[in-house]
């Protein structure tokens, strides 16, 4: 490499080589006087000595000067060598600086981007506000050009479009169905598509329309899944830029990161707060619930519900169809109530309900229709016939819920003596007759 050293050598040669040369003419000059005189005493008398000794003088002198002139020459080609050297060397250390100039620029965005987008995501606390920060980002990142995000279903089988930016109203998606049949997810690689109509390109972007195009996949993967895509797609022969490719990975990366994070939470939260066997409330979850519909509703009914000779079932056919039992009891019951009801699997075969904003008389319509759902249920799914007994009774103004539950529980059992198989409220017992072991005067057992 020159350096500036040299420049300077170079220069300070160049000076002495000048300094030379004259030197040397000079000496030169004063030299070839004497024969260039000689010779004009030998050959020319008179006043033409002197032009003559003067020619000698010019001819003998003459190869001299040219060699003095092509030393001179070639020192200065020297000298304009290592400038013109120096100038590229400059040159490219400018270009060099302006690389990297530009590629800090270009980290400093992505990092901006990458810091943006990891803010607004954890202030994302469901699934809809992450699928909108997707959305506003996929804008940002691929601004004009039509973009998708694709994620599987619950059943992993199917993908469905969750957000997207550039379609025209009237524009269609990628019709891919599935991630096994997404490349780019099949794959969990990035896959650039230039053309359509490219022998490797792939077959949906090709049956995909008329028109040729290129297309960008990225995969996303929730939980250490590849379960969906981000699509999108230019003109034929167009080269996504790095800078797109790196925010739309950073994109899918973090996108899919929260949403599966959220999911985990609401796993977890989902485990803490129902039954695994029947997927219905457990205690502490029924509490809390009531505890906020009675914030809305200033009467609210409570039941306590039994199968009846549970033991006898399970001693007769398994636990197993002691199970199935429970959770089919569990379906009916979900299917028979509203979806403000809270309903609870409060421990063994007891389950706790709950009817906002209803009567006593309401809620025993309604548990009378389950009973009957439930005798339809047992038969068309091949189980042995069971039933239920419940005790009904109303939530009183600020009455601690556990009062109301032992009151119903106290109710149950007196319809256990009443023969099973029914629903009683409390209020139909005579005042202060719903005993807490459930015993039941002997007129109204023999009513
Ligand atoms: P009653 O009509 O008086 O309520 O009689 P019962 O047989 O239903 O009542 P009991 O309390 O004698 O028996 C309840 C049975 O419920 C005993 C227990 O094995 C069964 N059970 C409790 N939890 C489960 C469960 O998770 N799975 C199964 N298969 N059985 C359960
Ligand atoms: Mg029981
Ligand atoms: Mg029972």
């Amino acid at each position: 490499m020159l350096t500036e050293s040299h420049w300077e050598e170079a220069h300070r040669s160049r000076a002495r080589l000048s300094w030379a040369i004259a030197g040397v003419g000079m000496v030169a000059v004063g030299l070839l006087n004497v024969p260039a005189m000689a010779l004009s005493v030998i050959l020319v008398s008179g006043g033409w000595r002197y032009p003559v000794s003067g020619a000698f003088a010019v001819v003998m002198g003459a190869p001299f000067v040219v060699l003095m002139v092509r030393v001179a020459e070639r020192q200065a080609d020297r000298t304009d060598e290592s400038h013109r050297r120096m100038a590229d060397q400059l040159n490219d250390a400018v270009a060099r600086a302006d690389r990297e100039a530009k590629s800090r620029d270009a980290q400093a965005s992505r990092q901006q981007f990458e810091t943006h987008l990891a803010n607004a995501l954890e202030m994302a606390e469901g699934e809809p506000e992450v699928l909108d920060v997707i959305e506003r980002s996929l804008a940002k990142v691929a601004p004009g050009v039509p973009a998708e995000l694709l994620l599987a279903d619950n059943s992993h089988a199917h993908l469905v479009r969750m957000a997207a930016v550039g379609f025209p109203a009237d524009g269609q998606g990628c019709s891919v169905d599935s991630p096994a049949q997404c490349p780019a997810a099949r794959r969990a690689q990035i896959q650039v598509f230039e053309d359509s109509e490219a022998l490797d390109s792939c077959p949906k972007l090709r049956q995909r329309s008329e028109e040729r195009m290129a297309a960008l996949c990225v995969p996303v993967s929730i939980m250490g899944r590849t379960v969906g895509v981000i699509h999108s797609t230019a003109a034929a022969g167009t080269v996504p830029p790095d800078e797109q490719v790196h925010d739309l990975a950073t994109l899918a990366k973090l996108g899919g990161a929260r949403i599966g994070l959220l999911r985990a939470m609401a796993e977890t939260q989902l485990q803490a707060t129902t039954d695994n066997l029947t997927g219905l409330l457990n205690r502490r979850a029924f509490e809390q619930r009531v505890t906020e519909a009675r914030r809305g509703h200033p009467s609210i009914s409570v039941a306590m519900a039994d199968l009846d000779h549970f033991k006898t079932l399970n001693d007769t056919y398994g636990h197993e169809a002691g199970d199935r039992a429970l959770r089919l009891f569990a379906r009916v019951l979900r299917e028979s109530l509203r979806s403000d009801d809270v309903i609870c699997r409060y421990g063994g075969e007891e389950f706790a309900l709950a009817f906002p904003g209803c009567a006593p008389a309401d809620a025993k319509r309604a548990l009378d229709s389950v009973r009957g759902r439930l005798d339809a249920a047992v038969t068309v799914n091949g189980l042995p016939k069971f039933t239920a007994t419940f005790g009904v009774t109303g939530l009183r103004g600020h009455e601690d819920l556990p009062v109301a539950i032992g009151r119903s529980d106290a109710t149950l059992f007196s319809a256990k003596r009443l023969g099973r198989d029914r629903v009683l409220i409390d209020e139909e017992l005579p005042q202060g007759q719903a005993q807490p072991d459930g015993c039941v005067p002997s007129e109204i057992l023999a009513e």
